[in-house]
């Protein structure tokens, strides 16, 4: 039966990698910063799993195994660190992973005083995924918000675009009725004119008409008089012989 030291050293590393292989060791964001410190690009060694980051593996075993040993032992992450150390979530308690090869030669009692570094480890792992994925919502609900403003916006430009064709379309029409009205009254103007002229010819007929007729009547009327002065005339005539022929 083997002790091992608290924290940091597995006795089999020597001639054992089998938590390296196919890995599913998750990362706090400390343990990020500090690889990226060393020259990797957390594209390269880093995803998500179900909002937790989690160590890459490349070709079935972690981005940091080379040649059948941690490339980056003294810098390895906090959890590679407990290892096999875990915590089941389903058992809600710190244990010793059986995938482990050696697991049933670890001594759990040894272990014992790091089963409150390992749960409060967890417990922060659990608050940064919760934290990122409160950060994740904000954004798309920033990004869902911006997203709806410039729909609106475009709404209210392809609104605005449409009242002013709209617009313009009842301008044309507008001036179209227009155009067409005033062809319309100045064709009356033009029927009117042409009227009052034949009425001016007409009144201007019957004046002559008229005048003409007066003209007859005058004549006729100084006819009468004519005749009237001859008669008058003639009585006197008369009256006057009739006179002289009693005086004689
Ligand atoms: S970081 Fe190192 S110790 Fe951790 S899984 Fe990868 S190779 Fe193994
Ligand atoms: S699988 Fe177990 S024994 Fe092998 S290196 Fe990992 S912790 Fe050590």
């Amino acid at each position: 039966m083997f002790t091992p030291l608290p924290e940091f050293y597995c006795p089999f590393i020597e001639d054992c990698f089998h938590c390296c292989l196919e890995t599913e060791m998750f990362l706090s964001n400390m343990d990020v910063s500090r690889i990226e410190k060393l020259g990797f690009s957390a594209e390269n060694f880093l995803e998500e799993k179900d909002g937790f980051l989690a160590l890459q593996n490349v070709d079935n075993k972690c981005f940091f195994l080379k040649e059948k040993m941690c490339s980056i032992y003294e810098n390895r992450p906090q959890g590679c660190r407990f290892y096999p150390l875990i915590y089941d979530f389903e058992q809600e308690r710190v244990m010793i992973d059986k995938l482990c090869v050696h697991h049933q030669d670890f001594n759990v009692a040894v272990f014992q005083p790091l089963f409150d570094k390992v749960l409060n480890f967890v417990l922060k792992l659990v608050d940064e995924k919760d934290h990122r994925l409160e950060e994740r919502d904000k954004i798309n609900d920033k990004e869902k918000e911006s997203k709806i403003e410039s729909d609106m916006e475009k709404i209210e430009r392809v609104m605005e675009e449409t009242i002013e064709e709209v617009s313009s379309e009842e301008i044309e029409v507008l001036e179209e009725s227009m155009e067409e009205e005033a062809e319309e009254i100045s064709k009356e103007i033009k029927k009117l004119e042409e009227d009052m002229k034949e009425e001016m010819e007409n009144i201007d007929d019957q004046i002559s008409i008229l005048e003409e007729t007066i003209e007859d009547e005058m004549k006729e009327i100084d006819k009468k008089y004519d005749e009237i002065d001859n008669l008058f005339f003639k009585q006197e005539k008369e009256k006057k012989r009739e006179d002289d022929s009693e005086d004689n």
